[in-house]
Order: C-alpha cells, then structure tokens, then sequence
C-alpha cells in the first residue's frame, strides 16, 4: 500500500506521518487525491506496475523448473529416439518458459504502466501487427 504526502508529495511504503516533512500521510485513493500532480500519479502507477512484473517474474522462476520436469517426464515415457530428444531439449524448454516470461514482464511494464495514456491502443496493435506481418530483411519503418 503506498501513501503520500501532501505537503512535499513524496511517497511512502506506510505509516502516518512523513519523514521528510512531517506531514500527515493519506491513502492515494482518497477523494484529496484527485488534485495531485499528473508525475504524482506516474509514480504511484510505476510502483504498482513494478510490483506486479515482479510478482510475474517470480511466476516465471517457479514455472521454468515446473516445465523442464513434464518435458523430462514426458520424455522418458517415450520410446528410444524421442526419450533422448526430450531429455536433451528439456532445459532449453525450461529455459525458454523463463526467459519468456521474464522479457514479456518487462514488456508490459513498459507499454501498460509507464505509457499508460500515452499510447493510443489501436495504433500499438497496428504497429505491432505490420511489424509480425514485415517481411524478413525490410527496413523497420518508424
Ligand atoms: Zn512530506
């Protein structure tokens, strides 16, 4: 829960008063909240926005070892050529599942949080689909 101060505007993890000023601490969903400064709310947006990519990558850190041991599992129910291919591609399965989250965590961090209300959805969507649908070795048109 992250609270703020009035007076300085500088923002808490809790407690009552400031340490900086002082001044009494206020929940930054209180109706006294809608006149703080647009930055104010960029920063409480981030904090939240950081927490939850880091709640995602400790998601990611316990589903990688979740993915290599069905992928090894997997693979040692197999007959001879298959179990041998599962088993050696089962780390870079748990790997990739990792990594990939990992990166789409911050990915989202960045578009969701910090460019809340500045990015216009349906353009992101549009850029995002003519960069998938860009044929190899085109210049990236920005
Ligand atoms: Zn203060």
């Amino acid at each position: 829960m992250i609270k703020i101060c009035p007076d300085c505007h500088s923002t808490w993890a809790g407690g009552q008063r400031c340490e900086d000023c002082g001044g009494v601490l206020r929940d930054p969903f209180g109706a006294e909240a809608k006149e703080l400064p647009p930055s104010m709310w960029g920063y409480i947006r981030l904090q939240y926005g950081a927490r939850r990519g880091m709640l995602v990558r400790v998601m990611a850190i316990l589903l990688a070892p979740v993915t290599f041991g069905a992928t090894l599992r997997s693979g040692a129910g197999c007959e001879r050529p298959w179990s041998i291919v599962l088993g050696v591609v089962a780390f870079p399965v748990g790997f990739l599942t990792w990594w990939s989250i990992h990166w789409l965590a911050g990915r989202a961090v960045r578009i969701w949080v910090l460019r809340k209300g500045q990015v216009n959805k349906r353009r992101l969507v549009r850029a995002l689909a003519r960069r998938a649908l860009r044929p190899l070795g085109a210049p990236d048109r920005r």
